[in-house]
């Protein structure tokens, strides 16, 4: 675990001041950079030591089998596995003759540094070899946003104390050799040689490497090329093999001179382009990095980050380590998807391998409302992908015996890759999210022509999904069974609560959307009947309820299952997955994440306050939040059932999940979801932000330790900005001009804001409020304010 206090609390930088070799895989993610479409971990330059090398193309994914050792029918039989691509990030120096290692020698001093401005990542060390020679060595590396096929490193060096013979040696290096892989499930699958060379072109400062996978017949490119500056006569060479690719620079400096090179990498990949083209749109790509040369390109950078953080900064105020770690969260919320242009967001973005690179619901569930309301066309690009893979997932539901469209559980590509189908196929609910992220989008922005040529037939498909896979029954209710909701700690059960909810809302989604563009709805087959069918289902959903308890049921029976022993689960025991057999789980009340109050949370129509008060104070006794998507949702119910200092304390974790990994395995990547989650769990949770039935509501309220909050958002197209104190709240515009105005709900009331009158409203005191829900023994979040 990565110890309290590893990163001093800065609001925008993560900073790491001393070395910590235990510790290398951890902060690998962490300081992992990305564009969304290229990723690297935050390697040493020099590649050892290292936790787990990784360089990542977004799609680049190989097959492998999917053994199942009791195969079925409709089991996939082929995985995705994302693949570590051809390392552009090393740059070995020799000193003299020593090479530089920081496991040798003395390492004087070590500092890295992300930078959420700049977009980058610098690190300075100084280091005496063990024959004494001292050096300091500082580098800066980048992703581009601006350039997204390019990645830039500038490498210094200088000797501290005598003349000193420096020889950097830099790299583009395919099938590096990996670490054994964990038994941790949610590992990825460690490919051996992936990469087959099919060309290599050495130049006198750099060249180019083209390899393809095997089996899913993908072809890369990976090209670099270098800028050396130094005082005096340098010499530089370049050599290569099938496999590597190597640019030595040579000089001797006097203390007080500096070797700098700045190293110009470009990636590409297609599953169709032939060999020429691709090595000419890598060329091209390395063309266009140098014209504009390391300094335009860190300005660019700059550039798109201030315009990044202008529209969607959060402020928080009186809580800095949150601060900081929301910020942390939206850079790589950002990083996952800000070029993936109609790729997927994985769950690890592209920090790791964690999850073979899979994306899943976290996505369009906990990634996209971030994105819709800050980087929209980011969220349109998301769901321009689902809807590239909608003959898969139609291709998926002909199998499973369905109708419309099955969306895969997990995947890269759009086949369905989960080997474990109660927590795989039978997770559903994928369909509805991907639907609700349709209606959030569509709403948010006004964005019709998407909704003409993505987001209808998206709904249509998986509102046919729904009409087939749940049934009428004989008093006419409509039951969807056989279903794994979020918890994944109850599987395969009748009328989850979440996914029956969720499943209303699209097939009611669609119906209204089949309403606005009824030419295009007749196209994909949709007649009144049909329409009127997803109608009847959506009003006679059955929505379990336990009347004796007065709480809602997670899935039919649930409340009448055992109680799981949390007085007699030791802490080593969580994760409850990698201790105790499913079956246990299965049938008892233990919660992994969010299921029912996640429900409270996107379907909050469908609840009385009453009602949420009740069944958020059952349901946090029972969630044990062995999944890094609770915490945030947690949050948000915590805050609106007016439990603040509790949602702030979810709120913590959601934001700290990778800078204290929390769940100890940042080292396979980062939890896009949990930090995207922060965003949630400050709009939603302490803004109170809903957007029921397009009408965009605001219940702002504070916990005690944070004296202020502010942040922006895009409803269509119109920048409001939403400050809140402990006792008023102001909306402003920040554009739209004198014209413009925007009605929204203040806890309940209707007022109107254009950009020449800001309205601040008082905060209504908040009534009654019981006792603040406990949580299993052991499991209770950091507390973050006095005890409550
Ligand atoms: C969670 C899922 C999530 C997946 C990937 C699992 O542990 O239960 O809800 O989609 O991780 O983050």
């Amino acid at each position: 675990m990565i110890r309290e206090r590893a990163y001093p609390v800065d609001p925008w930088h993560i900073r790491e001041t001393r070395l910590d070799l235990d510790l290398l895989a951890q902060s690998e993610s962490v300081f992992a950079l990305s564009n969304g479409h290229i990723g690297i971990r935050g390697n040493l330059d020099e590649g050892e030591p290292h936790g787990l090398p990784g360089t990542y193309l977004n799609s680049f994914y190989e097959l492998r089998p999917l053994p199942h050792a009791e195969g079925g029918y409709g089991f996939p039989e082929s995985g995705q596995t994302m693949v570590n691509v051809t390392n552009a990030k090393l740059m070995r120096l020799l000193v003299d003759d020593e090479p530089f290692d920081v496991r040798y020698g003395e390492l004087r001093s070590h500092e890295r540094c992300l930078d959420l401005r700049a977009g980058t990542l610098e690190r300075t060390v100084e280091w005496v070899s063990p024959s004494g020679k001292g050096v300091r060595v500082r580098t800066v590396r980048l992703v581009s946003f601006t350039q997204r096929a390019v990645v830039a490193f500038l490498y210094e060096v200088e000797p501290l104390d005598e003349s000193t013979r420096l020889i950097l040696q830099s790299e583009l290096v395919a099938n590096e050799q990996l670490p054994p892989m964990s038994k941790d499930p949610r590992v990825a699958a460690v490919l051996d040689h992936p990469l087959q060379a099919e060309e290599m072109l050495e130049q006198r400062s750099g060249g180019l490497l083209v390899h393809r996978t095997k089996a899913s017949d993908l072809r890369m490119a990976a090209a670099m090329e270098h800028l050396v500056e130094t005082p005096g006569r340098h010499a530089i060479t370049t050599e290569g093999h099938a496999d590597w690719l190597r640019t030595t620079v040579a000089c001797r400096l006097e203390p007080g001179q500096k070797l700098r090179v700045v190293k110009l990498a470009a990636y590409g990949w297609s599953s169709m382009r032939s060999l020429p083209a691709l090595r000419d749109q890598v060329g091209a790509a390395l063309a266009s990095a140098r014209l504009d040369g390391w300094e335009g390109l860190v300005q660019q950078q700059q550039d798109y980050l201030d315009a990044f953080w202008d529209h969607s900064d959060v402020r928080v105020e009186g809580d800095p380590e949150v601060q900081q770690a929301v910020r942390f969260g939206l850079f790589h919320t950002l990083q996952a998807g800000a070029r993936a242009e109609q790729r997927p967001i994985g769950s690890k973005g592209l920090t790791g391998p964690g999850y073979d690179g899979h994306t899943f619901w976290d996505s369009e569930t906990f990634v996209l409302p971030a994105l819709t309301y800050t980087q929209p066309s980011a969220a349109a690009d998301v769901l321009r992908w689902r809807h590239s893979t909608l003959d898969l997932a139609r291709e998926r539901a002909q199998t499973l015996g369905l109708q419309g469209a099955a969306f895969p559980w997990r995947t890269i590509r759009g086949q369905e890759c989960s080997g474990y189908w109660p927590a795989g196929t039978a997770g559903f609910h994928i369909a509805a999210d991907i639907a609700d992220a349709v209606r959030r989008y569509v709403q948010a922005t006004g964005d019709y022509d998407f909704e003409r040529e993505v987001g209808l037939e998206l709904l249509v498909e998986t509102a046919r999904l729904w009409r087939s896979l749940g049934h009428h029954d004989r008093h006419g209710r409509f039951h969807i069974d056989g279903v794994t909701g979020p918890d994944e700690y109850t599987a395969v059960v009748n009328d989850n609560i979440y996914t029956n909810l969720m499943a209303q809302q699209n097939l009611m989604t669609a119906v209204e959307a089949c309403k606005r563009h009824p030419d295009l709805a007749r196209r994909f087959g949709v007649d009144d009947e049909e329409a009127a069918s997803w109608r009847d289902a959506a009003a006679a959903v059955h929505i379990p309820y336990d009347k004796e308890l007065g709480v809602h049921q997670q899935c039919e029976g649930f409340t009448r299952l055992q109680e799981w022993d949390f007085e007699n689960t030791p802490p080593e025991g969580y994760p409850l997955l990698l201790n105790y057999p499913y079956f246990d789980l299965y049938r008892k009340q233990v919660v992994k994440q969010a299921d029912l109050v996640m429900a409270m949370y996107i379907r909050g129509d469908a609840f009385t306050p009453e009602e949420k008060t009740r069944n958020f104070a059952y349901y946090d006794a029972r969630t044990v939040r062995d999944s890094s998507l609770s915490a945030c949702i947690q949050a948000v119910m915590a805050a609106e059932t007016g439990h603040l200092e509790l949602a702030h304390d979810y709120l913590g974790e959601a934001a700290l999940m990778d800078l204290h990994d929390l769940h100890q395995n940042a080292r396979d990547g980062v939890h896009v979801a949990s930090l995207a989650g922060s965003w949630i769990a400050l709009v939603a949770g302490l803004g109170g932000m809903r957007d029921f039935n397009g009408q965009l509501s605001f219940a702002p309220r504070l916990p005690s330790r944070i004296n202020n909050l502010d942040f922006s958002l895009l409803w269509r197209g119109l920048r409001l900005r939403v400050n809140v104190t402990a006792d008023e709240v102001t909306y402003s515009l920040r554009n739209g001009g004198g014209s413009a105005r925007l009605t929204l709900l203040h806890h309940g009331k209707e007022i109107e804001v254009t950009q020449v009158r800001p309205v601040t409203m008082a905060i209504p005191s908040a009534g009654p409020v019981g006792p603040s829900p406990s949580q299993p023994a052991g499991r209770a979040p950091v507390r973050r304010a006095t005890p409550h």
